[in-house]
């Protein structure tokens, strides 16, 4: 059942600091929800109040804490280490690029977003040895309309399939486009969008135009477009402005093309590491007396929302969406434990049972390589620095070492700590023949891949994604992905995970486009909680989930309204 939206605190909510600030907003709900379809309503908007006295400390995604109050409240705490990592490899990223993409004419050195690799994006039609650049070719769809660019537009029955398989993953937002579809929530928002062009993109365009929404669209990464879905997508009338194998020059000219159209401006924002709206804000920034919100999705697009906002020059408000309980929790946990065995098979075709592999980190995505591994039969050994994860890792059976202690005996490495310098090139050194080597985590930094460029060293392409490593006395380590991220460079993101991700990306558009003024200040905020309860609500029926609902003796037992939300903002999950 999903829960109707509840009366409650009118309370405008607080914004959510950056990595000082909570993970989640405060209990109570504003006046206004967008949809109010007779199955179920989505919930409204909650207040995030202020604290002081009494403060537990809350552990953030981003290494920081969050200060917390016995009754929930929240306030600053340090500033995390782990966003400067991440800044900082934001340029060695921007170093490494391919020098193919030399066109830099333009202003500003591309982000890291959109460089990653992301082959799970992977094209089934890029065979074609067409080199003309999309921007130089003339293209129509069925319907006359040329008001987009892509690789070939004559590929869209093929993507038209592949939109139509991640529908079936996607229960949320089919979900959300059938209550909804009367209701148009979204009628009148002209939202630009900048994110990977895939399947499960193409499922939410699609079901913000079913609620309402005009759409522009360009890639955030030069790799990750899907050509064939971008192609359905234009077909059907979508401007999208996106193909794989982009040059830097392209990226932007693409994001400029979805901005800067004669007759139409755009009045939300939906990014996925901040390019399009750091491009907005440097070359459009009157477009920002138009744009009612942004919804940002990456850890990068947040950290600079918040140094916006700090700066005091954050003009709009914004909704993070990466720090949402469901994008946490699914994203790390249960993508990473479905996907580290994908990532490692299509590159290795190696057997997992019986195999010694240590894990170095038993956060979420540790916690879910772990229990995958263990699955397979694999005897596991876990590295960690926080004595609360290593108790954890213990208590669910796993062996916690040092590094050093197994290094020579195990047959894969696998980092995944968000830190830098994990595996050394002392560790690289003392590793067994054979040896797999991997990294999970967001930096390609966790492994000290630099130190493996010496001269005694050889390397060795074996497969796209593959290196062998070679050592003048015959040993060899194989390298995945460079260090790079595993599962996003070497397999697939399972579409339900993202199925979460893009529900919560809809509804906090819903939430900003829908608003009272006033509600949301010029600042960074997080999604309600009662609106992530919403988000998992709707992906219960998949499994026939049948949800137990409070009694009114029970909810008064607890103090809890029937509707949610069920937690206080503290709460781990
Ligand atoms: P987390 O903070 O929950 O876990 C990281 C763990 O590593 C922590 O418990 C920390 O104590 C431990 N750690 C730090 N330094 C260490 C060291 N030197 N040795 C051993 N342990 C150490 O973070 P998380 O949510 O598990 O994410 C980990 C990384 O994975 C982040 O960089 C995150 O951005 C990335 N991530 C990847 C994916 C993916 O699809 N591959 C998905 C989500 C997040």
């Amino acid at each position: 059942m999903v829960p109707p939206a509840g009366g409650g605190d009118p309370e405008a909510p607080a914004p959510a600091p950056a990595a000082e600030r909570p993970p989640a907003p405060g209990p109570g709900s504003g006046p206004t929800a967008a949809l109010s379809p007779a199955a179920g309503k989505v919930p409204q908007a909650s207040a995030m109040k202020r604290s002081d006295p009494h403060h537990q400390h809350q552990r953030h995604r981003d290494g920081g804490e969050a200060l917390v109050s016995p009754d929930g409240t929240v306030t600053e705490a340090p500033r995390t280490v782990k966003k400067q990592i991440q800044f900082a490899d934001q340029k060695q990223e921007f170093n490494k690029r391919p020098t193919k993409i030399g066109r830099r004419s333009l202003s500003r050195s591309i982000s890291q977003s959109s460089t990653d690799s992301y082959s799970s994006a992977a094209s089934y039609t890029d065979s074609s040895d067409d080199e003309t650049s999309p921007r130089d070719k003339q293209q129509k769809n069925s319907k006359g309309s040329s008001d987009f660019c892509v690789k070939n537009i004559k590929q869209a029955e093929f993507g038209r399939r592949e939109i139509e398989i991640a529908e079936q993953e996607m229960p949320a937002l089919m979900a959300l486009r059938k209550r909804a579809q009367g209701e148009k929530p979204l009628a009148g928002a002209k939202i630009v969008g900048c994110t990977h062009i895939t399947a499960q993109t193409a499922v939410l365009m699609e079901t913000l135009g079913a609620l309402g929404a005009q759409c522009r669209w360009a890639a955030c990464n030069i790799y990750s477009t899907l050509n064939e879905v971008a192609a359905a997508l234009a077909e059907s009338g979508f401007p999208v402005f996106a193909w794989k194998g982009e040059s830097e020059d392209d990226f932007w000219w693409c994001i400029d093309r979805c901005v800067n159209v004669e007759g139409w401006q755009p009045n939300m924002i939906l990014d996925d590491g901040g390019d399009l709206t750091h491009w907005i804000y440097k070359k459009y920034p009157n477009m920002f007396k138009k744009i009612k919100g942004i919804v940002e999705e990456s850890v990068t697009g947040v950290h600079r929302l918040y140094q916006l906002s700090k700066a005091g020059k954050l003009c709009v408000p914004a909704m993070n969406v990466n720090d949402s309980v469901t994008k946490q929790k699914f994203d790390n946990l249960y993508c990473c434990r479905e996907s580290i065995l994908d990532g490692l098979k299509r590159t290795t075709d190696m057997m997992f049972g019986g195999k010694q592999v240590v894990v170095c980190g038993y956060g979420e995505v540790g916690k879910g390589c772990c229990a995958a591994l263990k699955a397979m039969g694999s005897i596991v050994y876990v590295t960690e620095i926080d004595p609360i994860c290593a108790l954890q890792a213990c208590m669910d059976g796993f062996r916690l070492v040092k590094l050093n202690e197994v290094i020579r005996q195990v047959d894969i490495v696998i980092t995944c700590t968000g830190n830098k310098n994990v595996v050394t090139r002392e560790h690289l050194d003392r590793m067994k023949n054979s040896c797999i080597v991997c990294n999970m985590g967001h930096s390609n930094t966790e492994i000290d891949v630099a130190s493996l460029r010496t001269p005694e060293l050889t390397w060795e392409r074996v497969r796209s994604q593959v290196d062998h490593v070679i050592w003048p006395d015959g040993k060899r380590i194989v390298l995945l992905a460079e260090g790079r991220l595993l599962n996003l460079s070497c397999s697939t993101v399972p579409t339900f995970v993202l199925s979460i991700t893009a529900t919560t990306q809809a509804l906090a558009l819903i939430e900003l486009y829908n608003a009272p003024e006033g509600r949301y200040k010029q600042d960074v905020y997080l999604l309600p909680k009662k609106m992530d309860e919403y988000v998992a609500s709707l992906h219960l029926p998949t499994f026939d989930a049948h949800l137990t609902e409070l009694t009114d003796e029970q909810a008064k037992y607890l103090g809890l309204n029937k509707n949610g939300p069920f937690k206080p903002n503290y709460y781990r999950y």
